[in-house]
């Protein structure tokens, strides 16, 4: 992994090695911690680098707080200022990944809630070579936390074992990744990123009622499908049935993007290859994302 020169942490910029916090704190001990993760795609016509989404990344960084009932609440507004700071103060002018970690920084039990600590990273991220060639996903046997126990509608740190366990289980079994199953039996989604299936032209997506991030990628594949590539979109439930039917598939996410699924359990979709309303989905996503259209530009952020 590159190493940038500066982290953000607790409002001032440290150098990389210099970022370090006790091992003492709830943060460290029971994963009392909230994050988003964000990209910024540099553009080398306009040489700029836009952040996808910042603002509604902020304001879901806010309501996870809240949620897990931190003593105080940090100011999104300055985190977005200093990712900006931290962003430029490493001189970064490619793709990028942003992590934005509030955390408790207290010692004490498990329902310790503060002081609340915060650090920013920053540092190349290419794309990963499965957004062209797809990926094979295992229906996991691993079930999809539910929202009585621990929501997963929280991008809360500690919910990432959840999912990792499906994943350390499809990797062993030889997939690429997995596909979660509810308590109610019907599909979620991956351990970090959104599902979506095409059946007679149309895309379908499991609704936020079914133990899933609401994920602002997810939201922009609901706009951007009819919007840009003419496809309907319908949210419902999805049966583990159904998922072999469909035409294509899709993981969406920040870090997954726009990820073509091209078999579940072994089981090829469509002609087994990526198919052609992916590809077209990738071509719009990419052009919003490196601001290659003039389509919704309250969601980008220049840096520069
Ligand atoms: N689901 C989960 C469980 C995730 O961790 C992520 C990644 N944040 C997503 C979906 C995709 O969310 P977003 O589009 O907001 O990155």
């Amino acid at each position: 992994m590159s190493r940038p020169k500066y982290i953000h942490l607790n409002g001032e910029l440290v150098a990389w090695e210099d970022a370090k916090v006790h091992v003492s704190p709830g943060a460290f001990k029971f994963g009392a911690a909230v994050f988003e993760g964000i990209r910024g795609y540099w553009n080398p016509e306009h040489e700029q680098m836009y952040l996808f989404r910042l603002d509604d990344h902020m304001r879901r960084l806010t309501h996870s707080q809240v949620f897990m009932r931190f003593d105080s609440i940090v100011d999104t507004t300055e985190i977005a200022e200093q990712t900006l700071e931290l962003i430029r103060a490493n001189e970064l002018r490619e793709n990028i990944h942003i992590l934005s970690t509030t955390f408790v920084d207290g010692i004490g039990g498990p329902s310790t809630s503060g002081p609340i600590g915060v650090s920013i990273t920053s540092g190349p991220w290419a794309g990963a070579a499965r957004i062209e060639n797809g990926c094979s996903a295992q229906v996991s046997s691993w079930q999809r936390a539910a929202d009585t126990a621990l929501p997963m509608r929280v991008k809360c740190n500690a919910n990432y074992q959840n999912g990792r366990l499906a994943a350390v289980q499809a990797e062993a079994d030889g997939y690429d990744t997995a596909i979660l199953l509810n308590s109610r039996g019907k599909v979620s989604e991956g351990p970090s990123m959104c599902f979506f299936m095409i059946r007679d032209g149309k895309a379908i997506t499991p609704g936020t009622s079914n133990d899933i991030l609401e994920s602002i990628t997810r939201q922009t594949m609901l706009d951007i499908l009819p919007e840009m590539c003419g496809v309907e979109v319908i949210e419902r439930d999805v049966d583990r049935s159904e998922l072999l039917m469909a035409e294509e598939a899709f993981f969406c996410g920040t870090a997954w993007e726009v990820t073509p699924v091209t078999s579940i359990d072994r089981v090829p979709l469509g002609t087994g290859e990526v198919g052609p309303i992916v590809k077209k989905l990738q071509q719009s996503y990419f052009d919003l994302t490196n601001g290659r259209t003039n389509l919704h530009p309250d969601w980008l952020t220049k840096v520069y």
